[in-house]
């Protein structure tokens, strides 16, 4: 399953930043590109972590829209629907992304203080 792998790699990530400290939250920027359905990478999240030191930690997910900007028309689009990527204004698939794709761990809550990942 996609999101097992994926949560995979962010239990590397946090692992490696967080050390010995325990982690409490997991900030996560989610682009809607990305495919991932939050609740199940949620789920898959407790099921990579439950024997680790990690177990009971939350993933908070913040969902990114898609927006783009038009070569052909110059307008700014923020894309609905993720199947079709056309610009809003003139149709165009002549799109630059400007979010959408991200998959980013911002931020880790510590049980003593923060960490930023920046
Ligand atoms: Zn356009």
């Amino acid at each position: 399953m996609h999101e097992l792998s994926l949560c995979n790699s962010i239990q590397q990530v946090v692992n490696r930043a967080a050390g010995d400290r325990t982690v409490t939250v997991v900030h996560l920027r989610l682009g809607r590109l990305r495919q991932v359905v939050p609740d199940t990478l949620r789920y898959c999240w407790d099921l990579v972590t439950a024997d680790s030191p990690l177990a009971g930690s939350e993933l908070a997910i913040e969902s990114v829209a898609v927006s783009a900007r038009c070569n052909a028309c110059a307008a700014g689009t923020t894309i609905a629907d993720t199947l079709v990527l056309l610009c809003c204004e003139c149709g165009s698939p002549d799109l630059e992304l400007l979010t959408g794709e991200e998959f980013l761990i911002t931020t880790l809550d510590l049980a003593d203080s923060g960490a930023d990942l920046g």
